[in-house]
């Protein structure tokens, strides 16, 4: 676009030039032309009256000659009549070139005589006649009878026609010629020798329309591809007595071409030429100085206005509407940068209310660019009080001040009138009371004021004001940017409220409006900030309720959300006001005390939350206990890193739950040596966040291959890890007596699967369950499979709990296996071989199945111990009546053994490895039809 505009400003004054100097060109060679033409034709005019002059006077002159040798030749005749003494007198005679007299008869006569020439002799006339001869010049004679009537003689004057042509020779008139004609058109002269065509042609003029005598008249004519002009007159009157006819003379000469004469105009042509062009070209740079200059210099500025260039224009040599359009431009450039200033202020305005958390924290900036764009002596930005809008605090920002606060009373008055001005009210005249809340402008020496209102939903929540010294200019634009300036503030103002409660969803446990996780690291992180610079010592007490699943399950969720609530306000009620109480998730809760002398402080106020939550909670009329066991660690004494302070914590709650819960337990450094306790905490939140699921592997009966039972095997997926076996967790689990409540969740959620496997007709013959001692341990184990199994409504012999030998050296477990057998589920003695192997037990105890360890089967192909050895227990639990389980079938060859050793069931991955339940439902079904398909054979 530049280009073309560079290019187009160029050339218009470019061709505006070449037009001009063309237009110059074309007037002045126009004018020359027509000079030379006109020119031309008056030297024709001249040149036409020269010839008829010219003719006109030989014709007048040829017959005065004529008359005047007439005379002469009367003369002589009368004096002389003899001959010869008239020829002496006529020797002496310049005019007669000769005389012969000869009879009227007489047989040649120079010229001939008619019977009517004789008889105009004989009556004494003289006559004019002509002689041709061919060859020569044509010989004029004067005719009179002289003798009398005696001797009548005819005497024949020959004309002289040196003297009569005289002055008529060629040249003598520059390129003039002159002819004369007789009466049949003969030349009788020509001063140039006449072209055949042209004596042709003067002889029919003269036939045609010969002039009267006295008058000349024009001619044209072409000989010879020449144009020629020229002026005929009659050289002897009609009533001429010398002559029968009349004679006529030609002046002509060939018409010239107008070229010279406008050559001769022309001459100074070139330089008017010349002239004209030096004329364009001032012209040219005339336009160029008053147009193009500018016009160029415009481009560049308003390329310029881009890149924010506000460059003024100098008017210079501009003329003209170049010059008003300069002035205008750099009108609308002020106007434009002022504009433009006005945005960036208002922009930066944008940037530091996003910049800053809160409104008041950028009022200082904010101020001072509600000043530059206003032009204002002094801003301030009222916020009225929520709760009462005829107070607020004022800050008063400007030049030179540090934004003092004021609190200020407002006018409701004046107040629900701005409501109604969103572009602005003025105030020229201060009025105590009304205005009152411009008090703080005032005591910066502002007199005029501008008020705009700060409205965010509807109400009216801050006012904007500006203050001048002097009355200000009235600008339409101040109204609009006041404007602008408020309602940025009011955005910001309600993003500030909204922000508000963000910040309040994104921190707080909406439940019990305590600190979520996140404030509550946040706090912990300011305090471990805190002590670490020395300030004192801190406690942190991880607090978790003791059987709150309880309550969720016997009375509801409802129950159990109240009972949270309750349990909020108790622990706050505990601690004073510095302190954090922060609810993490679930039953979970923090306390961080911010100041402890010493250790027994914090031990006072676990106390205390004990104590309190112990007190009955009410619900829905009945009373509830809930307890709480807690963790106590100290900072920094025992550390000052969030993360390991919070594993410490939670290590000591759970030693709490260990030594019997509803007790507080200080952390300390020996808890960190027991063996992937690390990993407990994660465990209990784990099967908090249900992370835990189960997986089957299918047992397959050795003697026809069908699938007799399943085993569940626990997985933990933590999210966004790799899934943990048990190996990884279950000893852990066991350490800390989280099994219980693991187990607890494996046994429903096993026992659920089975039902709706069975109510899908593909359950297994038996479903077997691992449990801990620990579990075992707990006297209402049995109780609680019970209720599990007719909650789902499975018969108790589809179930079998693997137990491992040492639970027949806990004599809390060894009572439960009783109870158990009497519910009437059945139990397998799981890695049979690698404990005490007892026979013993295995008689004692109710146990039908012995599951041999997979380190047996790994062997029993190459290792000749290891067969003998799996040998020797396949044998010996048949010989006790009990069944025989493979664990860890791996390879053919280890089945072939088995198979071969009459062992009754195996399971390993040669079969399958351990799956999901939507895949071993396949298996099921698979089997299922199977088992069909093999009935439907037999009964055929
Ligand atoms: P286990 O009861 O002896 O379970 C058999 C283990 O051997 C399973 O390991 C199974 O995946 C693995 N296994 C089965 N067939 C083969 C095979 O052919 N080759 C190999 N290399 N391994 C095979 P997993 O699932 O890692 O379980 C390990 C142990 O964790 C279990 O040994 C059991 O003692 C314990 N466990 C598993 N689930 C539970 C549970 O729900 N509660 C309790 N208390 N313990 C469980
Ligand atoms: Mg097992
Ligand atoms: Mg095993």
């Amino acid at each position: 676009m530049p280009i073309s505009l560079s290019l187009k400003t160029r050339s218009m004054t470019q061709r505006l030039a070449l037009c001009l100097a063309l237009l110059s060109a074309v007037l002045v060679g126009g004018s020359f032309f027509a000079i030379g033409n006109a020119l031309h034709e008056a030297q024709q005019r001249d040149a036409m009256s020269a010839l008829t002059d010219q003719a006109r006077s030989h014709a007048r002159e040829l017959h005065t000659r004529l008359l005047a040798a007439e005379a002469m030749v009367q003369s002589a005749a009368v004096a002389d009549a003899s001959g010869s003494a008239l020829r002496q007198r006529l020797m002496r005679s310049e005019v007669i070139r000769g005389v012969v007299l000869l009879p009227q008869d007489a047989p040649h006569p120079p010229v001939a005589l008619g019977d009517v020439t004789r008889l105009a002799l004989s009556g004494g006339q003289v006559l004019l006649r002509s002689a041709q001869r061919p060859g020569a010049a044509p010989s004029l004679y004067l005719v009179r009878s002289v003798g009398g009537a005696l001797q009548p003689q005819v005497a024949y004057f020959e004309i002289s026609r040196d003297w009569l042509w005289q002055g008529m020779e060629p040249g003598a008139n520059g390129a003039l010629a002159l002819a004369v004609l007789d009466g049949s058109g003969q030349p009788l002269y020509a001063s140039e020798p006449l072209m055949p065509e042209l004596a042709s042609l003067f002889a029919r003029e003269r036939t045609s329309s010969p002039p009267p005598a006295g008058e000349a008249a024009l001619r044209s004519w072409i000989v010879g591809g020449s144009e020629w002009r020229g002026a005929v007159a009659s050289v002897l009157p009609e009533d001429a007595h010398l002559s029968a006819d009349r004679w006529t003379i030609i002046a002509s000469n060939p018409v010239p071409s107008a070229l010279p004469a406008w050559l001769d105009v022309a001459r100074p042509l070139p330089l008017l030429l010349l002239l004209a062009a030096g004329l364009a070209a001032l012209i040219c740079l005339f336009l160029r100085a008053a147009w193009e200059s500018p016009l160029t210099a415009l481009r560049e500025s308003i390329l310029g206005l881009g890149q924010g260039n506000y460059q003024r224009q100098s008017l210079g040599a501009a003329r003209d509407t170049a010059r008003l359009l300069l002035a205008d431009y750099n009108r609308a450039v002020a106007a434009l940068e002022h504009r433009q200033g006005c945005l960036a202020h208002l922009g930066a305005i944008d940037r530091v209310l996003l910049d800053s958390p809160d409104v008041e924290s950028c009022l200082d900036r904010l101020l001072a660019r509600v000043c530059n764009i206003t032009g204002c002596t002094g801003a301030m930005l009222a916020l009225l009080d929520p709760d009462a809008t005829d107070h607020g605090r004022a800050y008063v920002g400007g030049p030179g001040l540090h934004l003092p606060v004021t609190r200020i009373s407002l006018d409701a008055l004046l107040l629900s009138q701005l409501c109604q001005e969103e572009a602005g009210l003025t105030v020229a005249r201060f009025e105590t009371g009304r205005h009152s809340l411009l008090e703080p402008l005032r005591e910066q020496g502002a007199e005029y004021f501008w008020l705009w209102p700060v409205i965010v939903q509807e109400t009216l929540v801050a006012v904007l004001a500006v203050g001048y010294a002097a009355a200000p200019q009235v600008d339409p634009e101040v109204a609009g940017h006041g404007t602008e300036c408020a309602r940025r503030i009011s955005v910001a103002l309600s993003n500030s409220a909204r922000g508000e409660a963000l910040y309040r969803q994104a921190h707080f446990d909406a439940l019990t409006g305590l600190p979520n996780r996140l404030l509550f690291r946040d706090r912990l992180q300011q305090e471990l900030a805190g002590v670490t610079e020395g300030r004192g010592r801190g406690a942190l007490l991880y607090v978790d309720l003791d059987h709150f699943k309880k309550i969720n399950d016997t009375v509801g969720h409802g129950a159990g959300d109240q009972m949270l609530q309750i349990v909020a306000q108790r622990l706050r009620s505990c601690v004073k006001d510095g302190d954090t109480v922060a609810r993490l998730g679930g039953d979970e809760f923090t306390v961080i005390l911010r100041i402890v002398a010493t250790a027994d402080g914090a031990q006072r106020v676990a106390n205390r939350i004990i104590e309190q939550l112990q007190q009955p909670v009410n619900i829905g009329g009945r009373d509830h206990f809930v307890k709480a066991s807690i963790g106590i660690t100290l900072f920094p004494d025992d550390g000052a890193e969030l993360d390991e302070l919070m594993r410490n914590a939670d290590l000591a709650m759970y030693r709490a739950k260990e030594s019997g819960r509803s007790r507080a337990v200080f952390y300390d450094r020996s808890m960190q040596r027991m063996p992937a306790l690390a990993a407990e905490s994660g465990l209990y939140r784990a099967l908090q966040r249900r992370e835990f699921s189960l997986y089957y592997q299918p047992q397959y009966k050795l003697d026809d291959g069908s699938l007799i039972g399943l085993e569940a095997l626990l997985r933990w997926q933590p999210p966004r890890e790799a899934m943990r076996y048990p190996g990884e967790f279950v000893p852990a689990a066991e350490q800390s007596g989280l099994i219980v409540d693991i187990g607890a969740w494996v046994l429903e959620a096993a026992c659920e699967q089975l039902a709706r496997w069975h109510s899908e007709g593909i359950a297994p013959q038996r479903l077997a369950l691992n449990v801990s001692v620990h579990q075992l341990r707990q006297p209402d184990f049995p109780r609680l499979v019970r209720r599990v199994l007719e909650r789902v409504g499975i018969a108790p012999a589809m179930i079998e709990f693997e137990i491992t030998e040492s639970v027949f050296a806990d004599e809390e477990a060894r009572a439960t296996l009783q109870r158990l057998a009497s519910i009437g589920v059945s139990l397998a003695l799981d890695d049979f071989g690698t404990g005490y192997s007892s026979l013993g037990y295995l008689r004692q105890h109710p146990v039908q199945t012995i599951k041999i360890d997979r380190s047996f089967i790994e062997e029993v192909a190459y290792n000749e111990t290891a067969a003998t050895l799996a040998e020797t227990m396949i044998t010996m639990a048949h010989a006790l009546g009990k069944q025989v389980v493979a664990e860890g079938v791996e390879t053919m060859e280890q089945l072939v053994f088995l198979r071969e050793r009459r062992c009754d069931q195996a399971q390993g991955f040669y079969f399958s490895r351990p799956v999901s339940a939507i895949d071993v439902a396949e298996l099921l079904r698979a089997s299922i039809a199977h088992e069909a398909g093999a009935g439907r054979v037999a009964a055929g």
